[in-house]
């Protein structure tokens, strides 16, 4: 430490002198004192580093260390967790909470979760029940299985599934379906810590049914199936239908489970989408067990279902490690609710948020994206917005090789970087999360409703204002 560096610490104000200040004494009213001392703390200590790393050329005046005091009070009163508008285009966006619940789900939640709910208990009866029970006979009943139960993430249900029936034992995968979801999810390493043993079979773009039966023997107890939810094999490729593999299964007395990811409730071709494994088809070809995520193309909350023979799901939730996945009232009211749309597929795509903004045909996104354009043009003279069509991703694992038609609004700001006005906007009292394309900001209509218009413009007014000089430290990235 230079003697210059000393003299600017010592000249630095005690944090009782700062206590003593007549603005600092007004917060005490209404703010707890211990926190009031923790904001001017941490305002000294961000200075004390300024000085010794030496970008701090000067001690600030008084005023500018209790200003900074008021934007750490500020900040720490805010929630942690806040709403943000999506206007990446991904749908099934990861980060940003995957599937927006329809109004039906938030009313059972609103109503099932201000008091109490039988979430446990037979009102019938008057004893206690099956959490599972709710939603069972219903899903089972949506894709054809004998049974289905529900935990809290699909990645659980593997992993219950892999520990329940092939603990010690092998499970035959083919080396073109390892995936990795995203870091927290590798194939491999769920199957280690379920106690199961990873047969790979075949190569990386083509697997026939004869590499599983080559590879079968009285240590097998599963041959998984698992749909490639991020990535697609395309060219000189083959791999065994579940159908295939089923009927090997039976024929030698081993298990056949399907890992569909997201999977769908509904052939989604009837509504122009690009397909996606069916859970019923699966199930119709001889499939044993089948696991899908909640929060994915079903477009509810985050959950993990299993559905499939009775026999098996009785073994599942019989397996203690059941309870350590166990759902909340939470996701079983949002999720039972989620499901009574299902009766009718058009009901499905009317009213399930994620099939709905999946759906919506380029004229009506180019309508909307004409209106913001014209909002953001009229807040913003000086800038340049354009309608334009593009192409995005469902996201979350669903429809991994289809790029879907879109239109977006771009802007190529005249006073700063993009990657410094998307910054800008996740900082917006509303945060807006955008991204860029071909260095400009692209506000994309997939994922935006009228109602986000108006932050949309706010954010990009507060961005042009020049409020954009951090870096961009971490840029939206794809559903995982
Ligand atoms: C998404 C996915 C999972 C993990 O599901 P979560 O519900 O996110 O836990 C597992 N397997 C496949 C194939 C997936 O696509």
């Amino acid at each position: 430490m230079t003697p210059e560096m000393k003299d600017k610490l010592r000249a630095l104000p005690a944090v009782s002198v700062l206590l003593e200040h007549e603005e600092v004494r007004g917060w005490l009213a209404g703010v707890a004192r211990a926190t009031v001392v923790a904001a001017l703390q941490e305002a000294l200590d961000e200075t004390r580093r300024g000085i010794l790393e030496g970008t701090c050329a000067e001690p600030p005046p008084v005023e500018d260390l209790i200003g900074r005091a008021e934007e750490l009070l500020v900040q720490e009163a805010l929630p942690s967790l806040r709403r943000v508008v999506n206007a990446t285009g991904i749908v099934l966006h990861t980060s940003l909470g995957r599937a927006p619940l329809c109004d039906a789900a938030l009313e059972a939640l609103v109503e099932g979760a201000r008091g109490y709910c039988n979430v446990e208990y037979e009102l019938d009866a008057g004893r206690r029940g099956k959490r599972q029970a709710h939603i069972a006979a219903r899903l089972a009943r949506l894709t054809g299985a004998e049974g289905a139960t529900v935990v809290n993430n699909n990645a659980a249900a593997t992993l219950l599934i892999l520990n329940t029936f092939a603990r010690g034992r092998e499970v035959i995968v083919s080396r073109g379906q390892l995936v990795e979801i995203g870091g927290s999810y590798r194939l491999p390493t769920i199957m280690n810590a379920s106690g199961a043993l990873l047969r790979e079979v075949g190569t990386t773009n083509r697997t026939r049914i004869r590499d599983y039966e080559e590879a079968l023997s009285d240590d097998t107890a599963i041959l998984l199936r698992v749909h490639t939810s991020n990535y697609k094999i395309v060219g000189f490729t083959e791999s065994p239908t579940i159908a295939d593999l089923a009927e090997l299964a039976h024929r030698t007395g081993k298990l056949a489970v399907d890992d569909l990811g997201s999977g769908s409730l509904l052939d989604l071709t009837q509504f122009g989408l690009p397909a996606e494994p069916v859970v019923t088809e699966s199930i119709a070809a001889g499939a044993d067990l089948v696991c899908f995520s909640g929060d994915k193309l079903l477009g509810g909350p985050q959950a993990g279902l299993i559905v499939g023979r009775q026999e098996l799901i009785r073994r599942i939730e019989t397996n203690p490690l059941m309870r350590t996945y166990r759902v909340d009232k939470l996701t079983l009211l949002a999720l039972e609710a989620t499901l009574r749309h299902y009766a009718e597929a058009e009901e499905a795509a009317a009213k399930v948020p994620t099939l709905r903004l999946l759906t919506a045909s380029t004229d009506q996104l180019a309508e909307r994206a004409r209106q913001l354009c014209g909002q953001l043009a009229a807040a913003l003279p000086d800038e340049q917005f354009l309608v334009c069509s593009d192409v995005g991703f469902a996201g979350g694992g669903a429809l991994p090789a289809a790029e879907l038609e879109t239109v977006v609004v771009q802007w190529r700001p005249t006073g700063a970087s993009a990657e410094a006005v998307v910054a800008a906007l996740r900082r917006a009292e509303e945060p807006v999360v955008a991204r860029i394309r071909e260095d400009a900001v692209c506000f994309d209509l997939r994922t935006l409703a009228p109602e986000d218009f108006e932050p949309v413009v706010a954010a990009a007014e507060w961005a042009a204002a020049g409020e954009v000089d951090r870096p961009d430290d971490m840029p939206p990235t794809p559903a995982d």
